[in-house]
């Protein structure tokens, strides 16, 4: 370890957090070391977010330091999981201390809220790119997975559809209104921790939304070897993504948009109290009903049944 990555680590990311136990030893030696409690599993998931990719380039410093945690927070809350520890790989252009201190506010917010603990990494030096491994705990054998969704079963979704992909479309012309709703659900969308351990033991499949809830739901249907029928009507949207959607004459836009961040999952026809107290409690809005026929369609309610199979790809072709 060079002396500057040593001083970076020291000034920006070695803090003392005091919600999260169980890290035996954490950040400053060859590896951490975690105490997995007793009838409890790992959940873990990596991602990678890379400038020009991922994000803009240029992308204000703290709600970068959000955006890299609460996506791989989403992942957790997909499968129902509590977020206990999370590691950082950092590779950045030079040493800009305002631009660490920015980010390393706004992830050790975030990280804070939820009790999450920053237990080792790496730092480099090349084209800025963040790379996190978040470690979560699930009681052992019970955990949300995209395939179990059965024929009969309501689909759903928390909050609302599309706002984050009209917010990226502002964030590329230099909106920078703080108080524009689609703009902050694309910049810092909000993890649904809560949501997802609501909906362990009750929902029958999860995901959350990232590349878009018709490439997300058809992740679900894939593995759960079934087909689903969406109500367009039914689908929870701003005014200005109606708006927006109308503008380029494709009511089906908002399906292909991505990072919602929300959860899209199913519930069995017949409901537990707890799966009661979710859709009770939650801004959560059922959408469709699983079928036998494979595939995903729109129900336009104007006779048209549209079949939607696309999102986001990470690889173009
Ligand atoms: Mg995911």
């Amino acid at each position: 370890m060079s002396s500057a990555e040593f001083s970076i680590i020291e000034q920006f990311f070695r803090r003392t957090q005091h919600q999260q136990s169980g890290c035996a030893v954490g950040i400053g030696d060859d590896c951490a070391i975690l105490d997995v409690p007793e009838n409890m599993q790992l959940a873990v998931s990596t991602d990678t977010l890379v400038e020009g990719v991922h994000f803009l380039s240029g992308t204000e410093p703290k709600s970068l330091g959000h955006k890299v945690l609460a996506v791989n927070l989403s992942d957790l809350a997909a499968m129902g999981a509590k977020p206990a520890w999370v590691s950082m790989a950092i590779t950045l252009p030079s040493i800009n201390k305002e631009w660490l201190s920015k980010f390393t506010a706004g992830f050790f917010a975030l990280a804070n809220r939820h009790g999450v603990k920053l237990i080792g990494g790496d730092t480099t030096q090349g084209p800025l790119s963040i790379t996190i491994s978040i470690m979560g705990l699930l009681p052992v054998g019970q955990r949300l997975l995209r395939s179990g969704a059965k024929v009969g079963d309501d689909i759903y979704v928390s909050g609302t559809i599309g706002g984050a992909g009209l917010g990226l479309l502002k964030a590329k012309q230099a909106s920078d209104n703080s108080e524009d709703v689609d703009l902050q659900s694309y910049l810092k969308p909000i993890p649904k921790i809560k949501l997802g351990q609501k909906l362990l033991n009750n929902a029958s499949a999860c995901i959350d939304i990232s590349d878009g809830l018709s490439a997300d739901l058809n992740h679900i249907l894939k593995a759960s070897a079934v087909g689903a029928k969406l109500d367009h009507d039914l689908l929870p949207i701003n005014e200005s993504v109606r708006e927006h959607a109308r503008q380029l004459d494709d009511e089906l836009w908002p399906y292909s948009t991505g990072d919602d961040y929300e959860l899209c999952f199913t519930l069995p026809k017949k409901l537990s109290e707890e799966a009661m107290d979710v859709i009770n409690d939650d801004s959560v809005t059922k959408i469709g009903v699983i079928e036998s026929e494979l595939g995903l369609r729109i129900d336009m309610k104007n006779g048209q049944l549209v079949s939607l199979d696309k999102g986001y790809e990470h690889f173009e072709k």
